[in-house]
């Protein structure tokens, strides 16, 4: 049998062959790779030389290139176009991967080897002496210095830890695809913008649902709804669908699996010698403790409560003065704040719309790019696709030399989970020949048809710069070793680069140029800017309490020491003793939160804040010099986007900033100082 798997990539520039592979292909080549991973592995624990940096760590990060390959494409493909066979292979592999990693982190004769590395005074460079530490501290945090009995409860906890979080993004995306809103009647449909009512008429005919509208519980439903719907009934229906999944009392629900998570999380955290899973998981991040996470947190939760309270009283009042008698609830918040937008700064987000075509703001991404960081992209002809919509793009040097690959899977579709994300093929390394970076960014967009363009919200818009951020620094990765390379640093830096790059679509000066109407080719016009300036700040208040409720839930979820029974009890307990305003919500409920249950952002949420202390401090520095400056962006390449982790990264900041990040920035760029 041939397996396009078990060969490298080389023959189709390092893309995957992804029209060769098939289902059946998966298992036999993760079998392959596993097995291989394992020789390779013991090959470095039997080396009878004395343990050094080249035959022990330099060893590790080349093992197991055949397994990361197999498991990318896999796990890529497991997002963004899955399938219910996708699905069982994941269900069957995910144990052996688990249980794989632990027979490597839990290895106690190669730990030993890399504390004899770690404890020796070899002669290496910066970035060898940070990978020696690096890796070190993350074997000791997996538990390689514990006792026999220790690793084998770890090992079960992991395992169970690893099925359970991938059971529960499984369960939200069945309950994002089984809720149904459908409507039968137009007058229902009244103020809904045009392309929903398309998207929502061409999902009712793929499931046979004929004359009658199809909603579904996503993300890239519900806000348009949400905002535009003139029928109230309807709105709080797609806000319950929403909200409810994972804690519908049907087979999908989460909620006993989310406390069986954060249960076993804590005993995992107890046996690695930490009081709180919140307490290891900040191991090695820049905040560096609970403490100064909830000082960040804290700060900015009293001026945001306190503008959230006026934009209650503003949006009540204008309930009121339309003769309506009821008290503003969480599912009425974007309708009519669209309203008092419009009353206040007579914009709406709708209006810049037609200029926001897909084409026009990846042009301006590129065109952003190649000024700031001196690049080019060329697009690609012929390549391989999973999906007629994958586009790809080779990236260039100012000498011409190929430097990365940028892949775009930009348009929604049922296979695709939902939200946006940058994820990649192969990471940039050097140490074992040059490989290039190979990065895709998935999105859910509206399609195009034949007759129309696809047309972006302004937060789609800036979700399109912040994903091209996330791929810049994929690409531009300039460092030896795989570990250290691109995105993997840690999860409250990795923010900083892609909220960063959203700074340029935000600025008028960008939207001046690049934002043309998509039939006129007219820019857009300056009221039209100058009113979308006046409104940068406005909801702000609402914007920032929702997101720092997710972020308090997800600590209070991973560093409660009292033991938790009801899921809904608690969530209702912290707010209130947060004393959130009950008109918002937090950004996600527990039941759905896949951010901390399936994802890695467990008793990480935050990190998106204090990122943003990043950027806002960091992008004062083209707000002085000017926004393509180029000395400005030479030093933001180097010193952010090139170097991974390969070098102190709050050094890395200052050299960029000549100062430590300001957390009044970030209140003053939403408008809370
Ligand atoms: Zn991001």
């Amino acid at each position: 049998m041939r397996n396009p798997l078990l060969k490298d990539f080389k023959s189709s520039l390092g893309i995957p062959p992804f029209e060769e592979i098939k289902d059946r292909h998966y298992l036999p080549a993760f079998k392959a790779a596993l097995k291989e991973h394992k020789k390779e592995i013991d090959s470095i624990i039997n080396n009878k030389q004395i343990p050094d940096f080249e035959n022990t760590i330099n060893a590790l990060e080349n093992s197991g290139s055949f397994l990361a390959r197999v498991s990318r494409v896999f796990f890529n493909l497991l997002s963004a176009h899955s399938s219910e066979k996708l699905q069982d292979i994941a269900n069957q592999i995910t144990p052996f991967l688990s249980k794989h990693r632990d027979s490597i982190s839990l290895n106690e004769e190669l730990f030993l080897r890399i504390k004899k590395v770690y404890e020796s005074q070899e002669n290496l460079n910066e970035e060898q002496k940070r990978l020696v530490k690096i890796t070190y501290d993350s074997f000791k945090l997996n538990g390689s210095n514990l006792g026999k009995m220790d690793k084998s409860k770890l090992k079960k906890l992991n395992q169970k830890l690893s099925s359970l979080t991938l059971k529960f993004g499984q369960n939200t995306l069945k309950e994002t695809n089984s809720f149904n809103l459908i409507i039968k009647e137009k007058s229902d449909l009244i103020g809904l913008p045009d392309d929903l009512i398309k998207q929502a008429k061409s999902q009712a005919e793929k499931e046979n649902k004929e004359n009658s509208w199809l909603f579904k519980a996503t993300r890239e439903n519900l806000y348009p709804f949400l905002t535009f719907s003139e029928n109230r009934h309807l709105r709080e229906a797609i806000y319950k669908g929403y909200v409810n999944k994972g804690k519908n009392k049907n087979s999908n629900n989460n909620e006993k699996i989310l406390l069986e998570i954060t249960n076993l999380r804590e005993q995992r955290a107890k046996i690695l010698g930490f009081d709180s899973h919140t307490e290891l998981a900040l191991q090695n991040t820049m905040a560096e403790s609970k403490k100064n996470v909830l000082e960040l947190l804290d700060n900015v939760w009293g001026p945001a409560t306190k503008r959230a309270q006026e934009e209650i009283k503003e949006i009540q009042g204008l309930i009121q003065q339309e003769g309506r008698n009821f008290k503003l609830e969480p599912w009425d918040w974007w309708f009519y704040s669209e309203k008092v937008r419009q009353a206040k700064f007579n914009y709406s987000e709708e209006e810049m719309r037609p200029y926001l075509s897909l084409e026009n703001i990846q042009k301006a991404a590129f065109t952003t790019a190649e000024r700031l960081f001196d690049i080019k992209f060329k697009s690609l002809r012929s390549f391989p696709k999973y999906h007629e919509d994958i586009k790809a793009y080779k990236v260039f040097d100012n000498k011409n030399n190929i430097i990365g690959i940028f892949l775009t899977d930009y348009f929604a579709r049922p296979s695709k989970q939902g939200g946006a994300w940058m994820t990649s093929y192969q990471d940039q390394s050097k140490n074992n020949g040059i490989k290039y970076p190979i990065v895709i960014n998935v999105c859910n967009f509206p399609k195009p048809s034949k007759k129309e363009k696809s047309l972006l919200s302004f937060e789609q818009a800036i979700t399109l710069f912040h994903e091209f951020g996330h791929g810049l620094h994929g690409l531009l990765s300039n460092v030896t070793y795989p570990s250290l390379s691109g995105t993997s640093v840690p999860r409250d830096y990795v923010e900083f680069p892609s909220q960063m790059f959203e700074n340029w679509i935000r600025s008028p000066k960008v939207l001046k140029e690049f934002a043309l109407h998509h039939r006129t080719k007219e820019k857009v016009p300056a009221s039209l800017l100058k009113k979308y300036e006046k409104c940068q700040k406005f909801n702000q208040g609402f914007a920032t309490t929702e997101y720092l409720a997710a972020s308090y839930l997800d600590l209070a979820w991973h560093s409660e020491k009292k033991k938790i029974k009801d899921v809904d009890k608690f969530e209702k307990s912290l707010f209130k003793a947060l004393n959130k305003p009950k008109e918002i919500d937090s950004r996600y409920g527990s039941s759905y939160f896949n951010h901390i249950f399936s994802g890695g952002y467990s008793s990480s949420y935050y990190s998106y804040m204090w990122s943003e202390v990043l950027d806002s401090s960091a992008f004062e520095v083209f707000e002085k010099k000017g926004l393509f400056h180029k000395a400005s962006g030479k030093k933001l390449k180097e010193l952010v986007y090139a170097s991974g982790n390969s070098k102190n990264l709050m050094d890395q900041f200052i050299k960029f900033n000549g100062k430590k990040p300001d957390p009044k920035r970030l209140l003053q760029k939403r408008g809370l100082a």
